[in-house]
Parts: C-alpha cells; sequence; structure tokens
C-alpha cells in the first residue's frame, strides 16, 4: 500500500539537490499553496549522489511520503534512469526536473524549457518579434532546455555559441542546430531577433563579451539567470535601449504542471510580482 500523502492526509511534494538550501522551489510552492487555500506542503531534501538511488526508490514505494518532487542539481540526469516512464522532453533535453508518483510509477518531465519559454511568451516585446533566428551563449545544462523551449516557439534558425567548443558538437548532434565558438559571436548576432545568456556569467557580476554597439536594432535580451538586481548583460543592454528579459520567470513557470499535478488543480498559480518580490527576499 502506498503511503503518499501525510498523517493529515494532505499530498507533501518536495525537492531534492545537493547542496538544497538555496532551492526557491519551498518558497514558491508554499506561497502558491497558500495563495490558492490548497492543503499541502512542500519540502526540501538533501540527498547525497550516493543516497540517489535509495531515495528513488523509496519515492515510489511511498516511504518519501511524497506525491512527487523536484531535482535539482547535480541529480537532473540521474533521475532519468531511475524513473518509469519519461515524457518526451525529459528524453530529449536529457534530464528530469520534475517527477510524479502515479500508480507506484516515477513519471520523469522536464518542465525547464516550459519555464523559458512561458516567460518569454509572457513579454510582449517577445511576442511583437519574428521568431526566425536566436543566439544563445552557453552549453551547460540549462542550454539544453532553452534549446528545446526556442525550437517549440518556432525558432527556425538557432545558433549556439560556447566557450568550450568540445561541448557543441552533442548539443549540434542532438537538437539539429548550428554551433560556433564564443569568439565567432559578432558573425552570427546580425540578423537574430533574440539573445539568450544561457550561462553561468553575471552571476558574480561579470560581464559577457557582447559588443552592444553592433548589435542589430530590436533584438531581445534575455538572461536567464536572475536575482535581486539585473545582470550586467541586461542593464547594459537597457542603456542601450534594448528590451531585456530576466530569469525569475523561468523558476516560476518551470514550478507550474508539478504544482497543478501533485495539488491537484486545473487552475493555474499566480504570477504576478507579489510573487517576483517574495521570491527575490527569500533568495540566499
Ligand atoms: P553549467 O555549469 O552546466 O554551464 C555553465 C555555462 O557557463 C557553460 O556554457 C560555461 O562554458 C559557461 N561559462 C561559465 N564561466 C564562463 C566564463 N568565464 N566564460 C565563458 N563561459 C563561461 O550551468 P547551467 O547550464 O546548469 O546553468 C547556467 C546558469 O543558468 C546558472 O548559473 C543559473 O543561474 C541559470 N539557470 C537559471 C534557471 C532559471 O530557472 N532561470 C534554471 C537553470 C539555470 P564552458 O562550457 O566553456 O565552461
Amino acid at each position: 500500500m502506498q503511503n503518499t500523502k501525510s498523517p493529515d492526509n494532505f499530498p507533501v511534494a518536495g525537492v531534492i539537490g545537493h547542496p538544497i538550501t538555496h532551492s526557491l522551489s519551498p518558497a514558491l510552492h508554499n506561497h502558491w499553496l497558500k495563495k490558492m487555500g490548497l492543503p499541502g506542503r512542500y519540502e526540501s531534501r538533501d540527498v547525497a549522489p550516493a543516497d540517489c538511488a535509495r531515495f528513488f526508490a523509496d519515492l515510489r514505494n511511498g516511504k518519501v511520503g511524497w506525491v512527487g518532487c523536484n531535482v535539482t542539481l547535480p541529480h537532473k540526469i540521474v533521475a532519468l534512469d531511475h524513473c518509469d516512464v519519461l515524457s518526451d522532453a525529459a528524453k530529449k533535453i536529457g534530464a528530469v526536473n520534475t517527477i510524479i508518483v502515479r500508480n507506484g510509477k516515477l513519471h520523469g518531465d522536464n518542465t525547464d524549457w516550459l519555464g523559458f519559454s512561458e516567460n518569454l511568451l509572457s513579454w510582449a516585446a517577445f511576442r511583437a518579434v519574428p521568431k526566425n533566428r536566436a543566439v544563445v551563449i552557453g552549453a551547460g545544462g540549462a542550454a539544453r532546455g532553452v534549446i528545446y523551449g526556442l525550437q517549440q516557439l518556432g525558432f527556425g534558425d538557432i545558433i549556439v555559441v560556447n566557450r568550450t567548443v568540445e561541448k557543441l558538437q552533442d548539443l549540434r548532434d542532438d537538437f539539429g542546430i548550428a554551433v560556433d565558438s564564443l569568439a565567432s559571436l559578432p558573425k552570427h548576432i546580425g540578423a537574430a531577433n533574440l539573445l539568450v545568456n544561457a550561462t553561468s556569467l553575471g552571476l558574480k557580476g561579470e560581464m559577457l563579451p557582447v559588443d552592444f554597439t553592433t548589435l542589430p536594432r530590436g533584438i531581445l535580451l534575455h538572461d536567464i539567470i536572475y536575482g535581486a538586481h539585473l545582470t550586467h548583460f541586461l542593464t547594459t543592454g537597457k542603456e542601450f535601449g534594448f528590451a531585456v528579459k530576466d530569469g525569475l520567470g523561468m523558476l516560476i513557470h518551470q514550478g507550474i504542471p508539478g504544482f497543478k499535478a501533485w495539488f491537484k488543480t486545473d487552475k493555474n498559480p499566480p504570477v504576478d510580482d507579489d510573487l517576483r518580490h517574495y521570491l527575490l527576499s527569500q533568495k540566499k
């Protein structure tokens, strides 16, 4: 008999990672539960890599007591092997960030791409531009969700540039996109409608190697990094008169499918300025 409810009989979900204290997911989901008046709780658990297999087995057999979970670094890739059913997005992106326990099976999904695309779609400037060429800087784990999201949004011409060119081959083969070195960025930017920073450059105040004087008029600048202040990339872009968007909405929107499934609601949880301010106040 599965035990995926708390003793009070309300659903409990959570997030696993290692470390986990920085995760904003508990603040996000518990805020939504409270705002929507839904019974439930969302927890966090530090799971070391050596304990992953046991955790997923216990999630499946009900010992964890959760109806599902989010998976964050460094377990997103290994989670693929522990799920019984995988969504197309999880398979293509090669990582799982959302698990739903259903009939004793772990259903693994990847909603990072959805968070990325919904964040862009919530931006009026983005809805107004043609979806022709997008240039992505970065080839880490997050870039895979970004590329998948851009393809779902209809961008036909996607170019990914990265400092370490060896990391680009898998992306080219898996997604059928064009790739090049970071130094070649100026060559590709001319006809782009959107430039995305999917690197960690900017987290500590660093600047991306972008020459703003050569960017095409009307190009949109998006950074998947988020924080109390915009990154240098976005503040400088703004000074040059470009429309800019940060990545907090990506984090928020990636949480919605899991929230609706775990806490059994058809309603979309609220995404507004209140939530943005609250989450940024909780960021460690
Ligand atoms: P990874 O560590 O997997 O990848 C890091 C990327 O940054 C690589 O492309 C790396 O290039 C590049 N990079 C790092 N330092 C430099 C440098 N000095 N010069 C040039 N390139 C550099 O990280 P993730 O892909 O998982 O995450 C990237 C960022 O995305 C995170 O820092 C996080 O802030 C953000 N993120 C946001 C999310 C959201 O919901 N908004 C979700 C997930 C991530 P190289 O290959 O050459 O090392």
